[in-house]
């Protein structure tokens, strides 16, 4: 994926799960959305001693973790509400009529032929069968890259949508990013990929819970491949080739914490010196395969990994990868297939790896893979009934205030040079704000939906968004597209388009409320916006300069003060986690917590400033018997009320930047007095750190 921060991550959303046949809702029964209430807070508890659970854990205690979910909170209710609202609007296209527009008849057949899983069921792997004998076909390892391009050209890539557990690009990764030392020009990315396991981590540990992780997966893939019709003991011997080749992937992929600088990052070649690194892999013809323009240069993220694959190509036999690659193609179209498929990918992914006990209802699923392969066509009819054009602009004015307080927030810091702080202004009035949705939508008009043909719309969907980042080669880096989709519980900072990022779907209650006070908004959306503008200061995000280029803007003292600062997160924040059984490693969220702990700040600079302009304060009431500083804190724990079943805490806590939930709320505001300040907490108390981090 490409180089940028997220918000959250939504693992429960994105599990590829199967169907019960829950009646789906019509408008009239759409979910309640949550707005806050103070009754949600358990006044029998001292806010001082564990604020998470003061404003939480009332909540999580009425609010279990449905079986198909893997996990459940404020962010994941919102979710399914807009999943609801999106249903809506595929079922009103999915009637045939004459008055249907050409936007309502693609995304109405898409839906209508992910419905049909009678059809689906009836024809099992014949649509795959075309892919599964160009496998078999293989004579010799030089055709490979040819192979492996039209495996390329069917999957879904990469997407901020959703981290998929399920989703790895197949041998390698191929994307299109601007380039690290001139962000005006869109270079090939390739990358390292190809493992199916949630990380290189769940093919290198040790302990004993990964290599019973690591026995039930190959157990899984033997299976999938029986199912594709492999005998029992060829699909045995098979899923070992699959697993001996991941694992030497996994090897000689660049560890988590390295990947966090992107300057590691950073290796510009020319395909000559691609070439070199993979002698055995035909680069030109791979990217004859895939249609790609040629690129001025290629960033290779991870050159070791090239070489480590090179290697492979050497040692392993033909039938080996043609194993891999039978494996592959099945495990990234199995939610498209036909029921055996879809149950036997959820019983590994969904309930082993994800603790998850039953598939979500077909309904939803459909409804979640039409956002992700038409999102723009998708969001259309999304954004014009639920996202009116008011609320962008308040959002738009919240948005400017947390800026105005990030640039007097830089003004005052007493550690930064004028020299750096001159620079830093610079970067935030060049960055551009995206609020709901894009300004031109994406035409899908080029892709062919058959009402009766699933598989081959996710397929030529899935074609389409590789071919059209693939055409991004060499052309001048644009900054109004988006990554994400309009109905999406999220947000995302690019540092290298400097731009941050709120879809549609996060702008609904509880997070964005226009019936709620000022406090409220701030203390939630307001935290969203100040963790998304942080970012770009952030320990990778400050090494961008106005340009998205990666190119050092810092005096060397003030990035040693930086890095004096930084150290004090990562040190808090490396802690145990015992709900996910795993130590945090505070270098690997570093970045996020700095957002949390900076976003809060600001967010409360940019809330005093607006009440002022009001002729209030933080110590006004707010209308719910509490004043809009204490709303403020409540208002940002209760946009992370929820918890994550363990299996996906520690595949998170293992693997992911961001802190868990409860961290994300006790760990920013026991670094802020202002907190201690609100609910009267003193020194000495869980909730006011004596060494307290501060970064912004
Ligand atoms: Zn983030």
């Amino acid at each position: 994926m490409r180089f940028s921060a997220l918000l959250a991550l939504l693992l429960a959303m994105c599990t590829t799960s199967f169907a019960q046949s829950d009646a789906a809702p019509s408008s009239s029964s759409m979910p309640a959305l949550q707005r806050f209430s103070i009754d949600q807070v358990d006044k029998t508890l001292d806010p001082c001693s564990d604020f998470f659970q003061y404003a939480c854990g009332k909540w999580i205690k009425a609010n279990p973790i449905p079986a198909d979910q893997g996990g459940w909170g404020t962010f994941n209710m919102l979710a399914i509400w807009n999943i609801a609202a999106v249903h809506n609007t595929l079922e009103e296209a999915a009637q045939p009529s004459a008055n249907r527009t050409p936007v309502q008849q693609k995304v109405g057949d898409y839906f209508a032929s992910c419905m049909d899983e009678d059809a689906i069921n009836k024809a099992g792997l014949k649509p795959l069968q075309p892919e599964l004998d160009r496998i078999a076909g293989i004579k010799k390892k030089s055709q490979l890259p040819e192979v492996i391009a039209s495996i390329h050209l069917m999957i879904r890539p990469a997407n901020l949508n959703f981290i998929d557990a399920a989703y790895q690009g197949v041998l390698f990764g191929v994307y299109s990013a601007p380039g690290f030392d001139d962000a005006r020009v869109t270079l090939a990315s390739l990358d390292q990929s190809g493992m199916a396991l949630p990380g290189r981590e769940f093919y290198l540990k040790d302990d004993a819970k990964s290599k019973e992780i690591r026995d039930k997966y190959v157990q899984h893939v033997a299976r999938m491949l029986e199912l594709s019709g492999e005998s029992t003991p060829q699909a045995a011997k098979d899923s070992q080739s699959v697993m001996a080749i991941e694992t030497e992937l996994a090897k000689s992929a660049m560890d988590i914490i390295v990947r966090r600088d992107p300057k590691n990052l950073n290796n510009r070649m020319s395909l000559k010196q691609v070439q070199a690194l993979t002698p055995s892999f035909n680069w030109k013809q791979y990217f004859a395969a895939m249609q790609a323009p040629p690129s001025p240069q290629y960033t290779v993220t991870a050159p070791d990994f090239l070489r480590g694959m090179e290697k492979l190509l050497q040692s392993r036999s033909l039938e080996e990868w043609q194993a891999y690659l039978r494996w592959s193609v099945l495990h990234s179209l199995a939610s498209s297939l036909s029921q055996p498929f879809v149950e036997e990918n959820f019983d590994f992914f969904g309930r082993t790896l994800g603790g998850t006990k039953e598939l979500q209802p077909r309904w939803r699923r459909c409804s979640i893979y039409a956002d992700i392969d038409l999102g723009e066509a998708v969001g259309q009819a999304y954004v014009a009934k639920y996202f009116p054009p008011e609320n962008k602009q308040r959002m738009l004015d919240m948005v400017k205030a947390i800026e105005t307080a990030l640039g007097q927030d830089i003004d005052a810091a007493t550690w930064m040079s004028d020299s750096t702080k001159k620079a830093a202004h610079v970067k935030l009035s060049a960055q551009i704000d995206k609020i709901g949705y894009p300004d031109h939508w994406r035409d899908y008009s080029a892709i062919e939906i058959k009402r009766d043909d699933f598989l081959g719309n996710v397929q030529r969907s899935s074609g389409f968004e590789i071919r059209r980042r693939i055409a991004k080669f060499g052309q001048p880096a644009n900054r109004t597209e988006w990554d994400m989709t309009p109905p999406t519980v999220n947000a995302y900072e690019d540092p290298q388009h400097n731009t941050i990022n709120f879809p549609a779907g996060i702008l609904q209650p509880p997070f964005f409320d226009t019936s709620a006070s000022e406090g409220n908004n701030y203390g939630a959306i307001g935290g969203v916006i100040g963790h998304e503008i942080i970012h770009g200061y952030d320990d990778q995000g400050r090494k961008f300069d106005a340009e998205g280029n990666l190119k050092d803007w810092w005096t060397a003292a003030d990035a040693a003060n930086y890095d004096q600062r930084d150290r004090c997160i990562t040190d808090e924040y490396t802690q145990d986690v015992p709900e996910a059984g795993v130590k945090q490693n505070g270098k690997l969220s570093a970045g996020e917590d700095t957002a949390d702990n900076g976003g809060l700040h600001i967010a409360l600079a940019g809330l005093e400033n607006t009440l002022k302009s009001q002729g209030k304060n933080l110590e006004s009431p707010s209308g719910n018997g509490i004043t809009e500083l204490q709303n403020f804190f409540l208002s940002w724990a209760n946009v992370w009320c929820g918890e994550l079943r363990p299996e996906i805490a520690r595949t998170a806590v293992m693997t992911q930047g961001h802190s868990l939930e409860r961290y994300r709320v006790n760990n920013v505001v026991g670094n802020m007095p202002e907190f201690a300040h609100a609910f009267g907490c003193r020194a000495g108390q869980p909730m006011v750190h004596a060494n307290a981090c501060r970064v912004w």
